[in-house]
C-alpha cells in the first residue's frame, strides 16, 4: 500500500520540511500518519485509489476516505471494519451536454449474469454426475468457473463496491435508482442495493416496518432480543448459565427477505398465533392480553428454562499455604484443600439449613432428580486449619472440615438435567450442573408482536369461553383494540391481513420494507377467498353463544414469547435479612430483599398527612435503633441495662436519656465523629423528664 501511495506522489513523513506542511494534506494509513500529498492533488489521488480498487488492482475491502475539513486522507486496510456492498453511481453526459447520474450497473451486466445462470445449472448437474469438466462446452466451463464468484465478478466490473462506515461518511448514497435524477441531489456517489438494506439485524425481522411509527420499530428492535426461540441447535449439549428454549417455534407466515440470510426461518423465535383485536370480558385492559388456555395445553408458547451451577475444587498448593502469625511466632498452616463430597455432620461444620439428601456419595446430584428451594446441588467441603499449638481449642476436635456446598436458587424449582464433571487446564476438578424447568404461559408472562406491541397475560380462558367465528375458529390471543390507534402500528394490521390471505393460499409472504404491497391488493385477495375485505369477521360470544354486535378483526400474527416471566419476579417480604453496615433491609429479590419505599412514595404519604404510616415504613420497618444520650453533653453514652448503670465517656455524667433513631443515623453520627465533628443530641425538657439517670 505504501509503495502504491508513493507512486501516486505521496511524500514520506521523513522527507518533508515542517514549513511545507500547511500546503499539504496528511495521509493516514490505519490511523498512522505516513506522509503527505499536495492539497490540490488530494482529490485526484483519492479518485485514482478508488478506481484502482474498483478495477480489482487493490483489495476490495480497503477503505479510502477524504476529510476535506482537516485536509486528511484516511486509508484503512486492517481487520474489524464492517463493510457493506453498494452500487456505484457515475456521471454521464447527455446529448445536450448536461450531466446526469446513473448506475454503473448496466443491462449488459445483468444479461451476462442471466446467461451465466442458464449455463450454470447444466454445468453443475454435469459435475455432480461425474462428467470430466474438460469435456464440457466452453460456455459451460466458463459458467462453472465463474458460477461461484458472480458477486466478485460484479465487483471486478466496478459496478458494486464495499464501503465501510468511515468511507460512508463521505459518500452520498441514494435509496433507490429512481432517486438519482429525481432532483433531490446531483452528487450521488452510490446507491443502495435495496432500500431495506439500511436496516440492521433486529429491524430486518419486522414485516412492513415502513408502515409503522418509527419508535415502534425501535421498541421491537430491542424486544426481539428477548424473544424465546432456538438460540443454537446444539443447546442440549451446552452448559450455558441461563437459557430459554421455545418448544414449538414456527417460521413466520409473513417473513422478510433478510431472514433468509440471517437463517431466521431455520432457527425462529415465535409462533404464528391467531390473534383477535377485541375487548372481551375486560381481562385485556392496559396492554394485557387474553390467552387461550386450551392452546397452551396443546403446547402453545411452552418453553423450557435451563440454569447452570458451576463449582470447582480450588486447591492452594502446600508451599503457598497461609502463614498465620500468632503470639508464639509464625506458624505454617496446612493447605486448604477443597473436595467434592457429601458433607458429614460428624466431621464437618457450618452445614446449611438445607437438604443434603439428594447428593450421591460423590457429592453431586444425579440427573433426573427433582430439586427445589435451597436443595444442595453440589456438596463440597474445605479443610480447616488445625488449631495453633498452645492456644485453647475452641471447637470440637473431631471437626476438621467446613461445608462450602452450592445450593439451588431459593425461588426456583426444576429437574437436574445434566451433570458434567471434568478437569480444567490446571488439572483441577470442576462440575457443572444444569437444572431444567418447563415454563407454561401463565398470567403475568410477557408476549409481543413484531411491532413493539408488548403485553402480559391478563387471563387464560379455555377454548369454550373465548369468542368463535362462524367456522368455529377460536383465537389464541385476544388483544385490546386500544393498543392500536395511538401507537399507529399499521404494519401489525397489514401483517395480520396478509397472514390471513397466506393461510388460504398456502404460501409464505414477503413483508420486506419498501416493497409495493398494498392493502387494496390484499383486501381484494381476501375477498376472493370469501372473506370481508377489511379482515373483520362476525364472532359469537363464548359464554352466551350470542352473536357479538361488533365485528372483530381476526387473523394470524407472529407473536414472540419474551423471557420476562412472573415466576422469576414474584416477590414480597415482611421480615428478612439486613445489610451489615446500615442494618437496613437488603436489596433485590434474590436476597429476600425489601421493596424500596423511595422519595416519591414518601412524598405521597406526606401529602396524605398520615405521619404514623411514614414513621412505621421509614423507621420501625427499616432500621430502628435505640441509643442512650448523655443529658449533659449530648454524645452517645455507655449504658448497661442489666445493672442499670450509665456513664458518659466524654464528660463523666451519669444522667442519660433513651433516644430512638435510625441505625443509619447513628452510623452517620459516628462517621462524623471520626472526622472530628461532634453531632450532639440534646434531649429537651419533656424527654429529659423521663430520663433514666
Ligand atoms: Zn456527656
Amino acid at each position: 500500500m505504501l509503495e502504491f501511495l508513493e507512486d501516486w506522489g505521496m511524500v514520506h513523513l521523513e522527507e518533508i520540511r515542517p514549513e511545507d506542511l500547511p500546503a499539504k494534506s496528511k495521509v493516514f494509513l490505519n490511523g498512522n500518519w505516513v506522509g503527505v500529498v499536495g492539497t490540490e492533488d488530494t482529490g485526484e489521488v483519492v479518485d485514482a485509489l478508488r478506481l484502482q480498487r474498483r478495477t480489482d488492482k487493490l483489495e476490495a475491502e480497503i477503505s479510502i476516505s477524504r476529510d476535506i475539513y482537516n485536509q486528511d486522507v484516511h486509508i484503512f486496510t486492517d481487520a474489524g471494519r464492517c463493510c457493506r456492498p453498494l452500487l456505484v453511481v457515475g456521471n454521464s453526459l447527455q446529448e445536450d451536454g448536461s450531466e446526469y447520474q446513473q448506475l454503473l450497473l448496466r443491462k449488459g451486466h445483468t444479461d451476462a449474469l442471466q446467461r451465466l445462470e442458464e449455463d450454470l445449472q447444466p454445468a453443475t448437474d454435469a459435475e455432480a454426475a461425474g462428467v470430466d469438466p474438460a469435456t464440457l462446452s466452453p460456455a459451460l466451463q466458463r459458467a462453472l468457473k465463474l458460477g461461484r464468484s458472480r458477486f466478485t465478478w460484479l465487483m471486478q466490473q466496478g459496478v458494486v463496491e464495499y464501503i465501510d462506515c468511515q468511507e460512508e461518511e463521505g459518500s452520498m448514497i441514494a435509496m433507490a435508482p429512481g432517486d438519482l435524477n429525481a432532483g433531490y441531489c446531483s452528487t450521488y456517489t452510490h446507491c443502495e442495493v435495496h432500500p431495506a438494506m439500511i436496516l440492521g439485524i433486529c429491524a430486518s425481522i419486522i414485516p412492513f416496518p415502513d408502515h409503522n411509527q418509527s419508535p415502534r420499530n425501535t421498541y421491537q428492535s430491542a424486544m426481539g432480543k428477548q424473544a424465546m426461540g432456538v438460540y443454537l441447535s446444539n443447546f442440549l449439549v451446552r452448559m450455558d448459565t441461563m437459557a430459554s428454549v421455545l418448544y414449538y417455534p414456527q417460521k413466520p407466515l409473513v417473513a422478510t427477505r433478510a431472514m433468509q440470510y440471517m437463517r431466521f426461518k431455520e432457527l425462529p423465535a415465535g409462533t404464528n398465533a391467531v390473534v383477535a383485536i377485541q375487548c372481551y370480558t375486560g381481562y385485556n385492559q392496559e396492554d394485557s392480553l387474553i390467552m387461550n388456555h386450551s392452546s397452551v395445553d396443546r403446547g402453545f408458547f411452552r418453553s423450557v428454562f435451563y440454569r447452570c451451577y458451576v463449582e470447582s475444587e480450588a486447591k492452594v498448593p502446600l508451599d503457598l499455604s497461609a502463614v498465620a502469625t500468632t503470639a508464639t511466632g509464625a506458624l505454617k498452616l496446612g493447605a486448604m484443600v477443597e473436595r467434592f463430597e457429601r458433607p458429614n455432620r460428624a466431621n464437618c461444620s457450618g452445614l446449611k439449613m438445607a437438604s443434603y439428601d439428594k447428593l450421591d456419595d460423590d457429592g453431586l446430584v444425579a440427573p433426573g432428580v427433582k430439586v427445589s428451594g435451597e436443595d444442595i446441588l453440589i456438596g463440597k467441603t474445605v479443610t480447616l486449619h488445625p488449631p495453633p499449638p498452645g492456644l485453647a481449642v475452641t471447637r470440637n476436635a473431631r471437626i476438621d472440615r467446613k461445608d462450602t456446598s452450592v445450593s439451588m436458587r431459593a425461588h426456583e424449582v426444576g429437574y437436574v438435567d445434566r451433570v458434567m464433571l471434568s478437569t480444567d487446564r490446571e488439572g483441577q476438578r470442576f462440575v457443572k450442573v444444569r437444572v431444567r424447568s418447563v415454563r407454561l404461559p401463565q398470567v403475568g408472562d410477557k408476549f409481543a408482536s413484531r411491532h413493539g406491541q408488548k403485553g402480559t397475560v391478563g387471563m387464560l380462558y379455555r377454548q369454550e369461553d373465548l369468542p368463535f367465528t362462524q367456522n368455529g375458529l377460536v383465537p389464541d390471543i385476544v388483544v385490546n383494540p386500544h393498543a392500536i390507534p395511538s401507537r399507529m402500528t399499521v404494519g401489525h394490521l397489514i401483517e395480520c391481513l396478509f397472514g390471513k390471505v397466506l393461510t388460504f393460499k398456502g404460501q409464505e409472504g414477503d413483508g420486506t420494507a419498501f416493497t409495493p404491497v398494498t392493502v387494496e391488493h390484499l383486501s381484494r385477495l381476501l375477498h376472493q377467498m370469501g372473506y370481508q375485505r377489511s379482515g373483520n369477521e362476525v364472532m359469537f360470544n363464548g359464554h352466551t353463544g350470542r352473536r357479538l354486535e361488533a365485528q372483530v378483526f381476526l387473523g394470524p400474527t407472529y407473536y414472540q414469547r419474551l423471557k420476562h416471566m412472573v415466576d422469576d419476579k414474584i416477590h414480597s417480604r415482611a421480615r428478612g435479612p439486613v445489610t451489615l453496615l446500615t442494618r437496613q433491609p437488603m436489596e433485590g429479590r434474590a436476597r429476600e430483599g425489601g421493596l424500596r419505599f423511595g422519595e416519591m412514595e414518601r412524598d405521597c404519604i406526606i401529602a396524605h398527612g398520615t405521619a404514623n404510616v411514614l414513621y412505621e415504613r421509614l423507621f420501625l420497618n427499616s432500621d430502628a435503633y435505640r441509643v442512650h444520650v448523655c443529658d449533659a453533653c449530648g454524645l452517645i453514652a455507655i449504658a448497661d441495662l442489666k445493672t442499670m448503670s450509665f456513664k458518659c465517656n466524654a464528660c463523666g455524667s451519669a444522667k442519660v436519656s433513651q433516644v430512638l433513631i435510625p441505625y443509619a443515623c447513628k452510623l452517620m453520627f459516628q462517621e462524623l465523629m471520626a472526622m472530628q465533628i461532634a453531632p450532639r443530641m440534646i434531649p429537651s425538657v419533656d424527654t429529659a423528664a423521663s430520663s433514666m439517670g
